[in-house]
C-alpha cells in the first residue's frame, strides 16, 4: 500500500517507522527540505496549498492521511476528489477552529467549561462577564502549544491579552482542573473503535512535558466516560484513524478541552508501552487493515525533549528507557525528541522518571 502524508514532522517520521514493517511505501508533503519524516519516506518539498504538489502526492498514494492539523481544509478536500483521505476533512475543519470544536464536543454530549466567542477587545470584555475571571483568551485558529493564548486575571488585563491574540478568539473560563488527561482511540471505517488507557499529561508554558499511561488512579467509570466521549465524536465525524481528545479532570468528571485528528504527542508512549502503537494502528485503520490491540504492556511514561537533547549515554543507561530523536536542529521551545520509559509498576516507573527528568532539565 502506498500512503501519502500531508506534513513531514516527527509524527510523519514515526508513522513512517511504523509503516515500513507493514510493507507500506510512504510519501510526505512538507515545505521544509529537512523535514524529520524525510529520513523514512519519499519527500515532496512544497507548501500544503501547492496544487501541483497535491496532485503529485495523490498520484504517489493509494490513501492519503495527515500528521498536522494546520493542513488547509481545501487542500484535504481537493485531495479527497482523487484519492481516499482519512481522517475525513470535516474532522480537520472541526479541530482547526476552537469555536467549531467546542460545538462539536457539545453536540457529542461532552461537557466543556464556560466559553464565549470574541471578535474584538470589547467582545472580550463582554465575554468575561459571562465566563468570569480568571479566563484564557485563545485565538480560534492556528494556535497550538500555548501559542496565540493569553491569560486574563482581571479586566485590566483585557487590553494586553487582546493585543497578544489580536484575531477572532474564544474566551474560556480557566478550569480549576485536578489534572489533565487525554484519551486516544483508533476507529476503523466499519465503526470498530479501540481506545488506549487514559493518559495523564503535564504541561508547562502550554507545551506537553510529560505523559504517564495508564494514568494512575483511574476508575473503570472514568475510563468508560472518556471512551464514550471519544466514540461519540468519532462516530459523529465518521472518523477513520487515530483521534485524540485532551480532557480536564475536575471533581471526578471530565471536560473536553481540544481534539487532534491525528496521532498525538500524548500517545508516543504506545511505541514501547502498548501492544500496538498509535502509529501502527493509525496506518492499519486508514489502510483498512484489522486494528491491533491497544492493551498496555506494563506502565509507561514519556518525557518530551524540548530545546535541548540530553546525553544519549546517560538516558539509555536508565532501565526501561528508549530514546527517540527527530533529527531537528535545536531551537528554544522546539520538540526535538522524547524519551519513553517502561516499567512493571508505577513505583518503578516513578523512580525512572525522576532519573530521566534530572538529565532532561
Ligand atoms: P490548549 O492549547 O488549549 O491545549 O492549551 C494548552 C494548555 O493550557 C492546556 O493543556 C492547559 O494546561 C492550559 N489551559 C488551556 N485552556 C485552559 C483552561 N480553559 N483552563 C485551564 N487551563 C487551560
Amino acid at each position: 500500500v502506498r500512503i501519502g502524508i500531508v506534513g513531514g514532522g516527527q509524527l510523519g517520521r514515526m508513522l513512517g517507522l511504523a509503516g515500513v514493517p507493514l510493507g507500506m511505501r510512504l510519501t510526505v508533503l512538507d515545505p521544509a527540505p529537512d523535514a524529520p519524516a524525510a529520513a523514512v519516506a519519499d519527500h515532496i518539498v512544497a507548501e500544503y496549498e501547492d496544487e501541483a504538489a497535491l496532485e503529485e502526492l495523490a498520484r504517489a498514494s493509494d490513501i492519503v492521511t495527515y500528521e498536522c492539523e494546520n493542513v488547509p481544509v481545501d487542500a484535504a478536500r481537493s485531495l479527497a476528489r482523487s484519492v481516499p483521505v482519512h481522517p475525513p476533512p470535516n474532522a480537520l475543519a472541526a479541530s482547526q477552529d476552537r469555536l467549531v470544536e467546542k460545538a462539536a464536543f457539545e453536540r457529542a454530549g461532552i461537557p466543556v467549561g464556560a466559553y464565549a466567542p470574541a471578535e474584538n477587545e470589547d467582545e472580550v470584555r463582554g465575554a468575561l462577564e459571562r465566563v468570569g475571571v480568571p479566563a484564557v483568551v485563545k485565538a480560534r485558529r492556528f494556535g497550538y502549544d500555548g501559542k496565540g493564548q493569553a491569560m486574563v486575571r482581571s479586566v485590566e488585563e483585557v487590553a494586553p491579552a487582546w493585543r497578544a491574540v489580536a484575531r477572532p478568539a474564544i474566551v474560556e473560563a480557566r478550569v480549576p482542573f485536578d489534572r489533565e488527561l487525554s484519551i486516544l482511540g483508533v476507529r476503523a471505517a466499519g465503526g470498530e473503535l479501540r481506545c488506549y488507557p487514559l493518559v495523564e499529561n503535564r504541561h508547562r508554558d502550554g507545551i506537553l512535558r510529560r505523559s504517564v499511561s495508564p494514568a494512575p488512579r483511574v476508575t473503570v467509570d472514568l475510563q468508560a466516560q472518556a471512551e464514550r466521549h471519544l466514540r461519540r465524536v468519532a462516530d459523529d465525524l465518521e472518523y477513520v484513524g487515530v483521534l485524540a481528545i485532551e480532557l480536564f479532570e475536575v471533581d471526578g468528571g471530565l471536560l473536553g478541552n481540544e481534539m487532534a485528528p491525528r496521532v498525538h504527542n500524548s500517545g508516543h508512549w504506545t511505541i514501547e508501552g502498548s501492544q500496538t502503537s498509535q502509529f501502527e494502528n493509525h496506518l492499519r485503520a486508514v489502510a483498512g487493515l484489522p486494528l491491533g490491540s491497544t492493551a498496555p504492556r506494563g506502565v509507561a511514561a514519556m518525557l518530551n525533549l524540548i530545546g535541548t537533547v540530553p546525553d544519549a549515554d546517560q538516558i539509555l543507561a536508565v532501565p526501561g528507557a528508549h530514546l527517540h530523536l527527530y533529527g531537528k536542529s535545536p531551537r528554544r521551545g522546539r520538540k526535538l525528541g522524547h524519551v519513553t520509559l517502561v516499567a512493571d509498576d508505577h513505583g518503578d516507573l516513578q523512580a525512572r522518571i525522576e532519573r530521566v527528568a534530572a538529565l532532561v532539565h
